[in-house]
């Protein structure tokens, strides 16, 4: 980011420098020719400063890059118009923009595939045409977080459309339709349901640690049974949260969990039930992300916003940039934000 800048300004120098130098040779021409010598290095030093100042107002204009403000510091990320193609040796985490609810889509660095919720019932064509932009043919890890529609409303379309391997979700019924229409479609392909659960270890792709961390305990609320997991390649870390509120979260800090993330998922859609202070001080994220879109609960709330932004954290919401790509080399972090959005029919 910072070396975008120095080159603009570098550009903007440069460019000055050889308007200013044109200047003086007009002006010269022009003096040699009305035999007068006032007026050319006066014409050169206005043309430098007005190229200049012109240079550096173009470059500080959004180009391929946006400047983000989710009410937070900003921040460079490069804004795409097709999908982020990923080079070998890349973990690419996608928040997806499904409005209110939640989905991540993850690729490994040798193409290994993890697909986090899916959305609500409405969102199901367009998962389905994301993904399938995306280049995905099979969901190698597939997690229903909780059975919540705007979490797994989604799932029996993707299961109905991709090859699945593993298929996780927390021991908690629901009498839904949409939680019956995913066991149904499950079953239908003969996909077995792994539980989540604190402490499952999932074998998924080369040089990534992924640790299932939540539900430690047996809550009533379903929210609070949310798998929460860590996803760690090489230096850099993802924890993704689910809907898990406070007593799930108390129940991480007092445990020996790994919970250090440089990106945190905010939990529950921005709600005050979920980052409380404990949690948010464990995981000491450097960026967070809320997936959130029109919704009547007030999500993101304005203390979880002020308690991001207090601690500096560099935040980036569905809902303000539409779709979300972080992409890690094992080392540092890129941000990537795509605007796409789903048309009926629409696969690219
Ligand atoms: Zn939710």
């Amino acid at each position: 980011m910072e070396d975008l800048m120095e080159s603009e300004i570098a550009t903007a120098l440069i460019s000055a420098v050889i308007a200013g130098v044109v200047g003086l040779l007009i002006g010269k021409l022009k003096s040699s020719k009305e035999k007068r010598g006032r007026s050319p290095i006066w014409l050169s030093a206005v043309l430098f400063v007005v190229v200049l100042i012109g240079m550096l107002y173009v470059g500080a204009q959004p180009d391929e890059t946006d400047y983000m403000d989710g009410g937070n510091k900003q921040v460079a990320a490069t804004t795409m118009s097709t999908p982020y193609v990923r080079a070998e040796g890349e973990m690419v985490v996608h928040y997806i923009n499904v409005g209110q609810g939640a989905s991540q889509l993850l690729v490994g660095p040798t193409g290994k595939t993890m697909l986090v919720d899916a959305g609500n019932n409405d969102k199901e064509d367009m998962m389905v045409a994301y993904l399938q932009r995306a280049g995905i043919e099979k969901i190698d890890i597939l997690v229903g977080t909780h059975p919540d529609a705007d979490h797994i409303g989604g799932l029996d379309a993707v299961i109905n459309q991709f090859d699945v391997g593993q298929f996780y979700m927390p021991q908690v019924q629901s009498n839904t339709k949409t939680f019956e229409d995913v066991l149904l479609a499950a079953k239908k392909k003969g996909i077995k349901v792994n539980t989540a659960k604190a402490e499952v270890t999932l074998k998924w792709d080369q040089g990534t640690t992924v640790q299932m961390v939540a539900p430690i305990g047996d809550y009533k609320d379903t929210n609070e049974m949310s798998a929460v997991i860590r996803v760690a390649y090489g230096e850099t870390s993802f924890l993704l949260t689910g809907d898990a509120e406070t007593k799930s979260e108390a129940d991480l800090v007092t445990s020996s969990t790994m919970l250090k993330a440089d990106v945190l998922l905010i939990g529950h859609h921005g709600s005050n039930s979920s980052t409380s202070d404990p949690f948010l001080e464990r995981v000491n994220p450097r960026y967070a992300v809320i997936q959130s879109g029109k919704n009547k609960y007030g999500h993101p709330t304005p203390e979880i916003l002020a308690k991001l932004a207090n601690k500096n954290i560099t935040l980036f919401r569905n809902d303000m940039v539409g779709n979300i790509v972080f992409v890690s080399n094992g080392k540092t972090l890129d941000v990537k934000l795509d605007p796409w959005e789903y048309a009926k029919g629409r696969t690219k």
